[in-house]
């Protein structure tokens, strides 16, 4: 039957996790005693080593809820604080630095508070007993104490030492029982004596033959007794200075003392039959606490089931009885995140992919034409006059045969097209466009509202894309190698780039139009941007020579107007070339690649386009096919099999609609499971009694 208490204290720590009701409660052994009656002693005698705060003025403010949790095979003692999640604390000096802080915690106007400390000290030389340590009782008030705190204290404990818990009444053997507070306490709640324990300490402080009165006090006789102890720490052993504070067991220390004493005064000889020592009260302790845990057995039950029956209510009518887990729903929400990934998969492919890389080319194609053919109106911003006419330099109707520097220019131009770099700029144009619409994807899922999630998704995206970027854009490079060298076109090839070329133009004169446009509105209307951009096309041609550099304004124009003009006059000359260059393109001139020195943007256009087939055709099979392969199994890894039951929780609960259901759903689980055990429990006693009474 020794199981009895054990498991009734695992299943009080399964209730405290739901935060259980009082009616829940299950019995304890509840600790009073007046300050000095050595309550500290005797319970850390109990648990083997100093661990509660001391102090001359040190108030215990706080209720502790001691539960010790025998564990025969384990050499490692540990306390812990389930609410402060400290992990296992071994040096019990930490404990009462710990216990002393949270003491401390409490302002000294509120006196004493009721909400517990809860803390577990897990030992092989512990039994298994549910404990409740309460301030001390005091008699006078403290000079700098509050005046109201010997009444909070006694309200206090009031309400500890109720039914069905069993009452630990500490008395000093040097005080008159009739002066015990702890006695008068329990006398009051409990009169026949039946629930309390009382303890007797400092036992060597009085002579024996008045010990030995008081273990036999008639006046308030007590049903369990009184226990006769001495838990003072010997000097030289745990409390000297042999020992650390906090460190050691000193239990054996404290039974070998009263052992000595004991056993040197005839008046505790076995025939006396007295309760005396430490070990002894354990013993009473443990049976006591398992009786009355076996008798609240019932009532604890119907307790429990009155506190599921309201769960199941709950459950019912707030959540219509849908099941739900932390697993089941970040399983779901990867489910529903895989697939709109796969509908993206499916509206992504190397269509899209190619429209992406064509675009980019196109702009690389305007950057080179512009650098090369149309007079480098991106360079020079920074002169407020550029000195060369943009018109003069563009390609000429006329042909000037195959050397002809229109040839260099050509083949430069293609070369630089083609040895930019296509393989790297292509994969991170298609592997940028993939993280884009990943992002968009989780900002449209349930993992919008879990920034755990959304940053294990992007991390791992990411990674993939990284990975496989590396070796894609080397291996892309060698596919287009042969284009750095020759480039054939073919009659339908170059038809195409002739017309793609003119949209692509044309949508390029469109922004420089608007930017015109805009740049006019700014600068104070047409009539305005006129007079600033013939001035700069005057001193441009000579007309207008400038005393200095121009720099600080010139011409009755300040220096802001110039450089706004100055734009003005690249943009004008940048839709003059445009213009040109797509009437050049339309002309017969361009129909056919024979011209094609001569219509360089016809050529590059159809060169871009060879190296987009190229390129979307490889990144739509390694780049995509891949990354759309290993992205669901690596959520799987990081969202699904890899993460912790603690991460799964800590997943789903970051939605607070979740938790709230989650609770309900833990809270019906957890006291099912509880009830289940309880009835094992109340079959398991009600054999014991069978068998107990058949002997
Ligand atoms: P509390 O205020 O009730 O927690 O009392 P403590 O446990 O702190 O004990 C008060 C004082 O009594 C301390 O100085 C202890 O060393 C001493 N004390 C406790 N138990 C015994 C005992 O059995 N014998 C002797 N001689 N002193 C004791």
């Amino acid at each position: 039957m020794m199981m009895l208490t054990k498991k009734m204290i695992e299943i009080r720590g399964l209730l405290q996790t739901v935060g259980q009701s009082d009616s829940l409660t299950l019995p304890s052994i509840v600790v009073i005693g007046s300050q000095s009656s050595g309550k500290s002693s005797v319970l850390e005698a109990i648990v083997g080593h100093e661990f509660l705060p001391k102090g001359h003025n040190m108030v215990t403010r706080r209720p502790i809820e001691l539960t010790l949790v025998n564990t025969p095979d384990a050499q490692a003692e540990y306390g812990e604080f389930p609410a402060l999640g400290l992990g296992k604390v071994t040096d019990f000096s930490q404990i009462q630095r710990t216990l002393t802080d949270l003491n401390l915690a409490v302002p000294a106007s509120d006196c004493v508070s009721d909400d517990p400390i809860q803390l577990r000290i897990h030992s092989p030389n512990v039994p298994d007993l549910s404990l409740i340590d309460l301030p001390g009782y005091i008699q006078v008030v403290g000079r700098d104490q509050p005046p109201a705190l010997k009444e909070r204290i006694s309200q206090l404990c009031e309400k500890y030492i109720r039914a069905p818990n069993v009452i630990l009444a500490i008395s000093a053997a040097d005080v008159d029982l009739a002066n015990s507070t702890a006695l008068r306490a329990s006398r009051k709640v409990d009169p026949r004596g039946e629930r309390t324990i009382g303890v007797i300490t400092k036992m060597d402080l009085v002579e024996p033959e008045r010990a030995v009165s008081l273990l036999n006090d008639k006046k308030y006789a007590l049903r369990l007794g009184y226990v006769g102890v001495i838990c003072r720490v010997p000097a030289g052993a745990g409390g000297g200075k042999l020992f650390h504070r906090g460190s050691g067991n000193i239990q054996n220390a404290i039974a070998k003392n009263e052992n000595a004493y004991f056993s040197s005064h005839a008046e505790f000889a076995p025939e006396a039959q007295l309760d005396v020592g430490t070990s002894n009260l354990k013993k009473k302790l443990m049976h006591v606490l398992e009786q009355t845990m076996a008798a609240s057995l019932k009532t604890t039950s119907e307790a429990i089931q009155r506190e599921l029956a309201e769960a199941t209510y709950e459950f019912k009518v707030q959540y219509n009885e849908r099941p739900l887990s932390a697993e089941s729903y970040l399983a779901e929400s990867l489910d529903g995140f895989k697939h709109s990934f796969r509908g993206f998969t499916e509206s992504f492919g190397r269509r899209e992919v190619r429209e992406l890389l064509k675009h980019e080319l196109d702009q690389q194609v305007l950057n080179i034409l512009a650098q090369r053919y149309w007079n480098r109106p991106f360079d020079d911003l920074s002169s407020p006059f550029p000195e060369t006419d943009p018109l003069s330099s563009l390609a000429k109707a006329d042909p000037e045969g195959e050397d002809s520097i229109w040839k260099i220019k050509l083949d430069s131009s293609s070369a630089a097209l083609t040895k930019l770099g296509v393989g790297r700029l292509a994969t991170s144009v298609v592997a940028n466009a993939l993280q884009r619409n990943i992002e968009y994807l989780i900002s449209n899922s349930r993992f919008a509202a879990h920034p755990f999630a959304r940053q294990a998704i992007t991390e791992a995206s990411t990674s993939i894309l990284k990975d496989l970027s590396y070796d894609i854009s080397d291996e892309l490079e060698i596919c287009i190698k042969p284009y750095k060298y020759r480039i054939d076109l073919e009659d339908n090839e170059w038809a195409k780039g002739r017309e793609n070329v003119t949209a692509v133009l044309k949508e390029e004169l469109k922004v420089a139009e608007a930017a015109s446009k805009r740049l006019e509105e700014m600068m104070g209307g047409r009539k305005k941007v006129k007079d600033v951009m013939s001035f700069i096309d005057r001193v441009r041609s000579g007309q207008v020579v400038l005393e200095g550099d121009g720099v600080g304004g010139a011409g009755g124009f300040s220096q802001a107007l110039l450089s706004k003009g100055r734009e003005a006059v690249f943009l004008r000359d940048r839709v003059d070339v445009l213009k040109l260059r797509i009437l050049a393109i339309k002309s017969k001139q361009c129909a056919t690649r024979k011209n094609k020195y001569h219509c360089p943007e016809v050529f590059l256009d159809a060169v871009a386009d060879k190296l987009t087939t190229t390129a979307d055709l490889f990144l739509d099979a390694e780049l995509l096919s891949k990354f759309y392969y290993q992205l669901p199994r690596e959520l799987d890894a990081r969202l699904g099999r890899g993460l912790s039951q603690d991460e799964i929780d800590r997943f789903a609960r970051e939605d607070p609609k979740i938790k709230r259901h989650l609770d309900v759903v833990r809270r019906k689980d957890l006291l099912e499971h509880v009830l289940k055990e309880m009835e094992g429990l109340r079959q398991l006693e009600a054999r014991e009694k069978r068998a107990v009474s058949r002997r």
